[in-house]
């Protein structure tokens, strides 16, 4: 195994933006820890359906990048700044570029420390994920006793740990999936009742199962396709999260539409916002880790390529094969 005194590692290396093929293996020089960073040598890295947003260019990132944006390691080095790390430290991050290699420099204000009790595979899968389903459930619409919930793609990896976390918190969860492999793990992993979205129409089959009222939230990281059922499935003055666009960005809307809908709220919201500072920051990954931990959180890794595969690794998750959360072994 390398070290970090070692100049010269491999990582996966986009020189022009598009399909999963521009995502190759490379050696390029180490990265330098900046005076609030450290360099970490990376176990391993989580992908996220970000990662092929920036991949094809609908996020735009000056190339060329090494992408991926969380992972888990272990210190290596610490910036002149850095106090709170030191070399030796297990550490997780998210939000962070540049994880998809062997190692990663990564600012102190996206670390978190990594307990004992969670092995490497869970901390790099835990952290990205696991802090939006916590913004999504306590901070965006905080989930309450006997309410209702849609979480869109119930068996992906943002849909089972948003099934849990609602159920944790006393709601029902009313999942969409697109085969019935996936209605079985979304069921495992708490899900009152399933609409087969590819077959059924999602708004009439929510009017049945809620009697009529609608929902409480729509978690939607679907977007293009299921936009429209999101808003048409909410109770008047629900919430509707749109999170994500795994199926393609959502057109521009009309504000009237809202009042149309019911009074609704409407919010896109992101992970950077909700991880603003330190204390923040611990609070979600404290709580996402104990649950883990404790048992009460299940975070399901449906498959690990080796870091070279990582282009093999995005045309699973983009052609829907994939379950859970997907990781990159260096
Ligand atoms: P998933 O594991 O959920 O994979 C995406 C799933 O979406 C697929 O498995 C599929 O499930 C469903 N899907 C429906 N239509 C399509 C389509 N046309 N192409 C591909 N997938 C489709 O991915 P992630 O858990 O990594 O991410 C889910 C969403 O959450 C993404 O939109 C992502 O950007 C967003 N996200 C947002 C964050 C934020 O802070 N805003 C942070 C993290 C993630 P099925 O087969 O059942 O339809």
């Amino acid at each position: 195994t390398p070290t970090s005194t070692e100049v010269g590692m491999r990582a996966i290396r986009v020189m022009n933006n598009g399909g999963p093929k521009v995502l190759e293996e490379a050696e390029v020089d180490d990265p330098l820890p900046g005076v609030r960073e450290v360099l970490v040598d990376v176990a391993a890295c989580g992908v996220n359906f970000i990662d092929t947003y920036q991949r094809s260019g609908v996020y735009p990132v000056s190339l060329p990048f090494v992408p991926g944006s969380e992972g888990a390691g272990t210190v290596a080095e610490v910036g002149s700044e850095v106090t709170d790390f030191s070399p030796g430290d297990r550490i997780a991050w998210a939000m962070a570029p540049g994880s998809y290699a062997q190692r990663a420099v990564v600012p102190v204000d996206k670390a978190v420390r990594v307990p004992d009790a969670i092995d490497d595979n869970t901390a790099a899968a835990a952290p990205l994920q696991g802090m939006t389903a916590h913004y999504l459930v306590t901070s965006t619409y905080p989930v309450r006793t006997g309410d209702t919930a849609l979480v869109h793609a119930a068996a992906g990896g943002m849909g089972l740990l948003l099934t849990q976390l609602v159920k944790a918190r006393g709601g029902n969860v009313i999942g969409t999936v697109s085969t019935s492999e996936k209605e079985q793990l979304a069921r495992e992993a708490g899900a009152d009742e399933i609409i087969h979205y590819t077959e059924d129409d999602v708004a009439n089959e929510i009017r049945d199962l809620t009697d009529g009222r609608g929902v409480d939230v729509a978690y939607d990281g679907v977007g293009r396709d299921t936009f429209d059922a999101s808003l048409a499935s909410l109770r008047p003055r629900g919430t509707l999260a749109l999170f994500g666009a795994a199926s393609g960005p959502v057109p521009p809307l009309d504000p009237q539409r809202l009042n149309s809908a019911g009074s609704v709220f409407l919010t896109r919201p992101s992970l950077g916002h909700h991880m603003l500072t330190r204390q923040e920051l611990d609070w979600r990954a404290g709580e996402i880790f104990q649950a883990v931990s404790g048992g009460d959180l299940t975070i399901r890794v449906g498959g690990t390529y080796p870091l070279a595969e990582a282009a093999r690794a995005h045309e699973d998750l983009e052609a829907r094969r994939t379950t859970g959360k997907l990781l990159l072994v260096p």
